[in-house]
């Protein structure tokens, strides 16, 4: 048996590897710098976890959430495998403390959020270690051109400098296009290209979209006639709340999620669905990453994301157990027309991006020629009260300013609370007050120590459970304890910060570069594109559709979405089938790829129309370009086909 194997099932007790988890790991165990391509729920960590334990030295896992981060590190802690995370939520002797057990070798995994890696303390730790492998997980986030583009990703590369050469570098990702495949290989610095690519076809996922008039109506007839785990995902987060109120009025159990929430009730409520508390998640998009619930039944999207990539991301949380799952976009008539003006919203008019700018820096009051490196939390309810701006506009605008360099924006809000006692030891014996102050104090001497000495890192979900209280009167009495200078408290931050990264300028002098504006503006529209012409199709299946915007262009039809199985089957005749092709491929001949509305011939009816171009698709006489025309898979064939053998839709 090979050493691969025997860890394998050591560790973990699985019996073998899974689809092309073998030949990552013997790639990177080559020394290979490897791009794994695999969907979710395949089994990524175990292409980086196996390997490393089998080579000298750590395992650096770059990934961008601290709550994924967790939940992997105590996985192998679990299993008797060393392992530590950085995250910006530790006290400085924390880190130092990890980073100097891993220059003595004593842990085989460090996790890292990729702010941490421009650290000089980073750095210079890292620099006298042996690193034996460098994993990047959700590997797309380094790509300009990905759908979920993080700047801070761009370090990685950086990273590659200060440790020795032939240290391979592993990415994985479950969502990329051709185009960021490539583009990931080249932001990591790949001595070659080295590709592994296993299909994104969930085989037990049905993609369904529906058009409906009433929304809500449609919403709860989906959840009634369904059963087991669901999230909701809607567009902003007011609607969380009304939606979720909608469905519990309709005895369907429900709870809202979004990232203006508290932290401890974020966390509170997920909990809560996760155990089945309730059935239905209403979320934003700021719901679902790293979030490992197995038998979620049903995503459905109120209105569509910008992106293929993201529907796909999201929609993917459904059916990760391998059981039947469902995943529905649901958008009213004039949903096209919503989603069409979106790349307007995402990427404002110039002058009001300068707009923003400058109103910022009065907001902060900043003259001109000051503001170098200083840092604000940024308050964005009140910017737009005080200057009347909508907070999605405000959120684009700076997203753009910090990509073109003019600000530095921290929207994490990772770190974690702190807490230490002002007060002699005495004053917390005799505080004569309700019973929640005394159980809130009590619990905390329980579960952490030296909270007199120092700042303490503290939960407020943990508090809460050993005191028998929600979360909320956990912050609301530390709250009360503060201001009676009886404890020093810091909550979660839940605003962002906000930094100067140049000194002010003014407006008129603002230089957005193509790469932080034009060029993001074209692409997020062609994703918008793509995404519209999901909504449109109806000649091929949506998994299909899908798949196909990946790059894989030779997928099975699911069978089980509404364009392999319409409502009013239609049944074509063979002198019908002879006509309507002959038209469909001589006018691709003449006219080059067209929409499917340009090709059906005059007077014919639609359905029948569409009936034959499914035929014509399966039977590879027709096949979809890139941005959702057709075109002839084979120009040069000398005559049109005239069979409709293989079925009729
Ligand atoms: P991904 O990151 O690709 O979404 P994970 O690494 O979280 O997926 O793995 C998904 C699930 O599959 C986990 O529960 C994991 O333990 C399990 N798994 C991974 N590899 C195997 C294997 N070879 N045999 C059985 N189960 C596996
Ligand atoms: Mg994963």
């Amino acid at each position: 048996m090979d050493k691969h194997l025997e860890i394998l099932r050591r560790h973990w007790g699985y019996a073998d590897f899974r689809g092309i988890q073998r030949d990552i790991i013997e790639s990177v165990a080559a020394g290979r710098d490897t791009l794994g391509l695999m969907p979710t729920g395949g089994g990524k960590s175990i292409t980086f976890q196996v390997p490393a334990l089998a080579m000298e030295g750590l395992c650096i896992v770059v990934t961008p959430l601290i709550a994924l981060m967790k939940d992997q590190v105590a996985g192998l802690l679990r299993r008797g495998i060393r392992a530590a995370a950085l995250h910006s939520g530790m006290r400085h002797d924390e880190l130092i403390h990890t980073l100097d057990t891993c220059v003595f070798g004593g842990y085989k995994f460090l996790y890292v959020s990729p702010e941490r890696l421009g650290s000089d303390l980073f750095r210079t730790k890292i620099s006298r270690t042996r690193v034996g492998l460098v994993c990047v997980d959700e590997a797309h986030c380094i790509s300009q051109w990905g759908y979920d583009f993080r700047p801070s990703y761009t370090q990685i590369a950086q990273l590659r400098q200060i440790l020795p050469q032939g240290v391979p570098v592993l990415a994985l990702t479950a969502t990329a296009t051709p185009e960021v495949v490539d583009d990931i290989q080249r932001q990591l610095a790949f001595r070659a290209p080295c590709v592994f690519r296993q299909s994104f076809r969930r085989e037990n996922l049905v993609y369904v979209r529906r058009r409906a008039d009433g929304i809500e109506a449609e919403l709860v007839r989906i959840l009634n006639a369904t059963s087991g785990s669901a999230i909701v995902y809607v567009r902003n987060r007011q609607a969380t709340t009304t939606i979720a109120n909608l469905l519990v009025h309709n005895r369907i159990t429900a709870t809202a999620y979004h990232a203006g929430l508290l932290p401890s009730v974020r966390d509170e409520r997920q909990r809560l669905w996760i155990a089945d508390g309730v059935r239905v998640m209403v979320a934003t998009n700021a719901f679902g990453m790293g979030i490992d619930k197995p038998d979620v039944r049903l995503v459905v999207h109120v209105d569509a994301p910008d992106s293929p990539e993201a529907y796909f991301q999201e929609a993917g949380r459904a059916g990760r157990d391998g059981k039947r799952a469902w995943a529905v976009l649901l958008y009213e008539p004039n949903g096209e027309q919503v989603l069409a003006r979106r790349t307007a919203d995402t990427y404002p008019k110039e002058e009001k991006i300068k707009a923003v700018y400058d109103h910022i820096c009065y907001f902060y009051q900043m003259a001109m020629g000051d503001g170098l490196n200083v840092t604000h939390l940024f308050d964005i309810d009140k910017f737009c009260r005080a200057f009347g701006h909508f907070p999605t506009l405000v959120e684009n605008a700076i997203r753009i300013l910090a990509l073109a360099g003019y600000f530095r924006y921290d929207e994490s809000s990772d770190n974690l609370s702190r807490l230490r006692f002002m007060a002699p030891r005495s004053a917390f014996y005799n505080i004569g007050d309700d019973p929640i102050t005394d159980r809130v104090l009590s619990a905390l001497m329980r579960i952490y120590g030296g909270l007199f000495a120092d700042f303490v890192n503290i939960d407020e979900n943990a508090i809460a459970k050993a005191a028998n209280l929600t979360p909320d009167e956990v912050y609301e009495t530390l709250s009360a304890l503060r201001l009676r200078h009886l404890v020093d408290y810091v909550p979660r931050r839940t605003k962002p910060l906000l930094t100067f990264a140049q000194k002010r300028v003014p407006a008129d002098k603002i230089v957005l570069p193509p790469s932080a504006y034009a060029e993001r503006r074209d692409q997020h529209r062609r994703r918008v594109e793509a995404m519209l012409g999901y909504m449109r199709n109806q000649v091929v299946c949506n998994s299909q559709y899908l798949l196909h915007y990946f790059g894989e262009t030779h997928s099975a039809p699911c069978e089980r979405c509404e364009v392999c199985r319409p409502r009013h089957a239609q049944t074509i005749d063979e002198a019908t089938h002879t006509r309507v092709a002959n038209h469909v491929v001589e006018t691709l001949r003449q006219n080059g790829p067209q929409y499917p509305n340009r090709l059906a011939p005059l007077g014919e009816d639609f359905d029948k129309f569409l009936a034959v171009m499914k035929t014509l698709h399966r039977n590879e006489v027709v096949a979809l370009t890139d941005d959702g025309r057709y075109t002839l898979s084979h120009p040069n064939a000398a005559t049109a086909p005239t069979t409709n053998s293989l079925g009729q839709g």
